[in-house]
């Protein structure tokens, strides 16, 4: 999860989204059809990409359900008609969370879709790791982007969310995607719901991530990348720049133990994979 936007090979200029004035339409469809037609127009949701292999509430819940998500955040999440939503999300006063604000706002934006992925990982004889991501889309659906091939004309050329560093991805952020389906930018989050790993000697298991990895990755994915996308703030990882640091923090701290020094463990599934990569008993 850590290197996940620094690894982005297209990463789109981020402008704060496209929003017409709103404010007579909704007085007028306030007349004709009440408040309630106001509020479902108005909400603004992630929508579960129809190709994810959990639905909009199992996502839910996979906050909802682990203990160490803290109430009040549970209580500002859920799922309706396919979407996740976030309503009020009323964080405790005496501690300053900064990821909330932008989770928030990346659901108020209103053009991100979350899905499944597996993930690959094939580590060569030179020990060298190659790792590809798979988004669960529709059928025969890829993201990509479109080549302009002559005049009127162009090609769809798929694109891999990949990485060659030795880490294990939980999760992965794209804004801007489009697909060989559909023409619409959107953003993409993936939750990783399973890892294949084949060791330098061929050794090969499949390994799935628990409940506090992927709610950690829910959170990560939406908190820090999508929603400080949509707000327009850098969300790379970085060692110059401590302000990302300081919100991957707050929401692993929910998740992992810190050492003396305040640094945060690796995940039990992280340590279990490098074990094996090494050669150790899984
Ligand atoms: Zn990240």
């Amino acid at each position: 999860m850590k290197q996940v936007s620094a690894r982005r090979t297209r990463r789109a200029a981020t402008a704060p989204p496209h929003r017409a004035p709103a404010t007579s339409w909704i007085l007028r469809l306030q007349r004709t059809a009440g408040n309630r037609a106001v509020r479902r127009l108005l909400q603004r949701d992630i929508a579960v990409h129809k190709g994810s292999q959990l639905t909009a509430a199992q996502l839910a819940d996979v906050l909802k359900k682990n203990k160490n998500v803290p109430d009040w955040l549970k209580k500002g999440v859920g799922s309706s008609g396919g979407s996740l939503t976030a309503g009020r999300v009323a964080a405790p006063k005496d501690r300053i969370l900064s990821f909330v604000d932008s989770f928030v706002a990346a659901f108020k934006a209103g053009n991100w879709d979350i899905t499944t992925a597996k993930s690959k990982i094939v580590v060569g004889k030179d020990g060298k790791w190659r790792q590809i991501v798979t988004p669960d889309l529709g059928k025969d659906e890829r993201i990509g982007f479109y080549m302009k091939t002559g005049p009127g004309q162009r090609e769809f050329s798929e694109s891999t969310l990949h990485s060659e560093d030795p880490e294990i991805i939980y999760g992965w952020t794209e804004p801007d995607t489009v697909t060989n389906k559909r023409d619409e930018k959107r953003g993409l989050v993936v939750i990783i719901t399973e890892i294949d790993v084949t060791a330098a000697d061929g050794r090969h298991k499949v390994f799935t991530p628990g409940p506090d990895e992927m709610a950690e990755a829910i959170v990560h994915e939406i908190g820090v990348h999508a929603g400080r996308i949509a707000q327009g703030r850098p969300d790379v990882h970085s060692d110059t720049d401590s302000s990302v640091r300081d919100v991957v923090n707050e929401i692993g701290g929910f998740f992992r133990p810190a050492n003396d020094k305040g640094e945060l463990d690796t995940s039990p599934l992280t340590k279990q994979i490098f074990a094996f990569v090494a050669g150790g008993k899984p």
